[in-house]
């Protein structure tokens, strides 16, 4: 490989890394496993991902205030019954809760919630969304070996009482005993991906470096899951 491909490589992977500070995962076929497992009976709910977007806000891709939260949410596009997925880097307020091992948070009725990217693409990241939509359908805490356990915990499991209220909630669309929720994916970004000026370019490496210098400072671990 010749330098100037070299470079040209490696700029292309930072400006990858820059216009994608957060990133999209989402295990649709797992999500289907959660909302069809036994205590949905015969009639399970299949999650539909549409396309996703992008939002420039980058003053909301790390929340630390519960105001913050409400900004994001207030973006909703789309009808009452799409959901919207936010994807973001970092979270540490949620309703009433600070702290940073909160990794999502999700409205408690409503058709919104947002979680970490890292989360989202960990091993806990089909329990992460599914935790998350669960508030969005109704759902409270339940403490134990549940998929609404308030700390990630490897659980996925839905009772039967939460199902019922699942089937309660206008999220769930059903044509002839086909039941389904639609959600988009929203992707919350500091440059948006299309970014081709030479004049901008200068700036866009800054932003690069300064976001490489986050990551390592504000690298955590954590595992807990608060509601709006
Ligand atoms: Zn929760």
């Amino acid at each position: 490989m010749t330098l100037e491909k070299s470079i040209a490589v490696i700029m292309t992977l930072l400006i990858s890394a820059a216009s994608q500070a957060a990133y999209i995962t989402i295990n649709e076929a797992e999500l289907d496993r959660i909302y069809s497992q036994d205590s949905f009976g015969d009639l399970p709910i299949d999650i539909r991902i549409g396309q996703p977007s992008e939002i420039l806000a980058p003053n909301l891709l790390d929340i630390t205030t519960r105001e913050e939260v409400r900004q994001l949410f207030n973006m909703h596009s789309g009808g009452f019954n799409i959901v919207n997925f936010y994807f973001i880097d970092t979270i540490s307020a949620c309703g009433s809760s600070t702290g940073t091992n909160i990794v999502g948070c999700g409205e408690y009725f409503g058709n919104d919630f947002v979680v970490e990217s890292r989360f989202a693409d960990s091993g806990y990241g089909s329990e992460l969304l599914a935790h998350e939509l669960g508030h969005n359908l109704g759902l409270p805490h339940l403490n134990g070996a549940f998929l609404m356990n308030p700390s990630l915990n490897n659980r996925t499991l839905l009772t039967e009482a939460e199902v019922a209220q699942i089937r309660q909630s206008p999220l769930v669309q059903n044509v002839d005993n086909t039941y389904w929720i639609d959600i988009n994916p929203v992707l919350i970004v500091r440059e948006l991906t299309k970014v081709s000026e030479p004049a901008t370019f200068v700036l866009f490496m800054l932003a690069v470096f300064t976001l490489l210098c986050r990551c390592k400072v504000s690298n955590k671990y954590a595992f807990s899951l608060e509601r709006y």
